[in-house]
């Protein structure tokens, strides 16, 4: 990796040199070089140098850094692997990234109380993989579960397919270890002892997107496997017929674990990608629905999800056979966002929450927009809780276009907001949706916001020009807004 000039043991600059002395001369990197990797997240629209990236290996290290870079007035902010999508862990302010990444390790599962303690770089997937031969879990699978954080999803209250049933991320924190931005260490937990007296700072924390504190150990609840599971895939001619079985599945008083949708362009884009599972291309929408639980019930539920999707019209519905069959139907929708790589240049993810019965009415809105704009929009999404990601296919090379796709990935956020939606529901709102905070928060409701921020972080200079409405460095967002409201 590294670094320090061997000869002169210094690097030139007064701050790189005593961040070295914090973490080691071998865990700094500050070169022009060596930083270009760290100038986005999975938000690649805008894009900025960090003043230095450091790798602290415990909690004591990220505190003296925080303490250092608070004494000295120099904007830091935490990344984990770096995949969020609206730009969280993006340095516009020449911060210091300070990287979880090297403190990964799983410190404690304890089975009898169903709980694990990891530190912040464990990889979300590693823990369920961790622990699946003694039968158990870790819920929140967001797609980018290979490779993410379980800080970073703390950080975003990640959610994924399997969070209709099971609830996201804050549904599954029982305690943080976390830095506070003048570099004292605090403790918050459960204790066990649900309803504990005080603020809920363990809900205010967590989905706070790395604003208020570095999180540093985190304790998290983990499940027994389910006794039987059944995935079910439904092939549609009509996407209103698909959107409408979605809402009559759970009004049926089903909750299946996972309910997603892909509609056409969507599903054009998965079987041009790395994991094809040969569904029709002509077909409109597909549903990719899953049951677990206590195995007696499963069979019953399957046939009322498939009563349903009679009565919708499906063309086509079939229930996997095998483990293999199953796991090929869900890595070819879990690398869905990568697979459009195969069919555009460029895309923008969207991630909007609408009412579920709203879902055919916004979908023919988002179909309106892509034809307003002249770009194609792929729609693959966490139906069942109306989490939706409309994705902006675009070239960026052709002048124009990535404005045009910003405008777009807008008015889809503005046409959830107008069904009594939001404007995110697990990708955050980083720096990409800062500005259209406004379509579903008042000023006042805003201010007491930016309040409770400035409460934990009143120097502002921890992961600064995040979250909140403010005038954004790089590119004329708020402009672009306004825009394409007055549209
Ligand atoms: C292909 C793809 C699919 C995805 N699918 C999903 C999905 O299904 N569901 C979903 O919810 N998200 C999804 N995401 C978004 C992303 O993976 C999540 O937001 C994830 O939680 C980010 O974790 P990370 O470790 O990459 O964090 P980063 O991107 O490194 O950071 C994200 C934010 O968290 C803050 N942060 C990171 N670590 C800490 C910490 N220890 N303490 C305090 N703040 C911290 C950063 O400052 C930043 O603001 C997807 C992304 C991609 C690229």
């Amino acid at each position: 990796m590294f670094l320090l000039n061997k000869k002169k043991k210094t690097s030139g600059d007064k701050h790189i040199d005593q961040l070295a002395n914090i973490v080691g001369p071998n865990e700094i990197l500050y070169k022009k070089e060596d930083l270009l990797s760290y100038d986005c997240d999975g938000f690649v629209i805008e894009k900025a140098l960090p003043k230095a990236v450091v790798f602290p290996k415990n909690t004591e290290e990220v505190a003296s850094l925080v303490k250092y870079c608070s004494a000295n007035q120099l904007p830091f902010l935490a990344r984990g692997a770096g995949t969020g999508l609206s730009g969280g862990a993006i340095p516009l302010n020449e911060e210091v990234i300070i990287s979880l990444v090297k403190m990964k390790k799983l410190i404690s599962v304890d089975y009898e109380n169903r709980q694990a303690v990891v530190q912040p770089g464990f990889v979300n997937l590693k823990l369920t993989n961790s622990i699946s031969d003694k039968g158990y879990y870790y819920a929140p699978d967001p797609s980018s579960q290979y490779v993410c954080t379980i800080g970073g999803n703390v950080a975003e209250n990640a959610g994924g397919a399997h969070c209709l049933k099971y609830g996201v991320t804050t549904n599954h924190i029982l305690g943080l270890e976390v830095v506070l931005p003048n570099g004292e260490i605090i403790e918050i937990s459960e204790n066990g002892v649900p309803d504990s007296p005080g603020y809920d700072l363990l809900g205010l924390l967590t989905g706070s997107e790395g604003t208020l504190g570095i999180v540093t150990k985190i304790t998290v609840r983990i499940l027994k496997n389910p006794q039987g599971k059944q995935t079910v895939l439904a092939y549609f001619d009509d996407i209103e017929d698909g959107s409408h079985a979605v809402s009559d599945i759970v009004s049926a008083g089903i909750v299946p674990a996972a309910l997603e949708m892909m509609d056409k362009v969507a599903i054009e884009g998965v079987e041009a990608g790395s994991f094809p599972v040969g569904h029709p291309k002509d077909i409109e929408a597909l549903l990719l629905i899953e049951v677990d639980g206590i195995s007696a019930g499963i069979e019953e539920q399957i046939d009322e999800i498939l009563k349903v999707c009679h009565k919708r019209n499906v063309r086509e519905v079939k229930v996997a056979q095998s483990e293999e069959e199953r796991g090929a139907w869900w890595a070819n929708r879990k690398t869905g966002f990568g697979a459009m790589g195969a069919i555009s240049p460029d895309y923008l993810v969207q991630d909007g929450v609408i009412p579920r019965s709203t879902l055919p009415k916004v979908l023919s809105n988002i179909s309106e927009i892509s034809q307003e704009y002249g770009l194609r929009i792929a729609n693959i999404f966490h139906a069942g809780d109306g989490n939706l990601h409309p994705l902006i296919l675009f070239d960026a090379r052709v002048p124009g276009e990535t404005e045009k796709a910003l405008k777009a990935g807008t008015a889809c956020l503005k046409a959830c907001a107008d069904v009594g939606g939001s404007i995110t529901g697990e990708h955050g709102v980083g720096i990409e949706k800062k500005e259209e905070m406004r379509f579903i928060f008042s000023d006042e409701e805003l201010d007491a916001q930016t309040q409770i921020r400035e409460v934990f972080n009143p120097e502002n200079l921890l992961n600064q020009g995040k979250l909140f409405p403010t005038p954004s460095r790089c590119m004329d967002v708020k402009k672009i807004v306004k825009d394409t409201v007055a549209h």
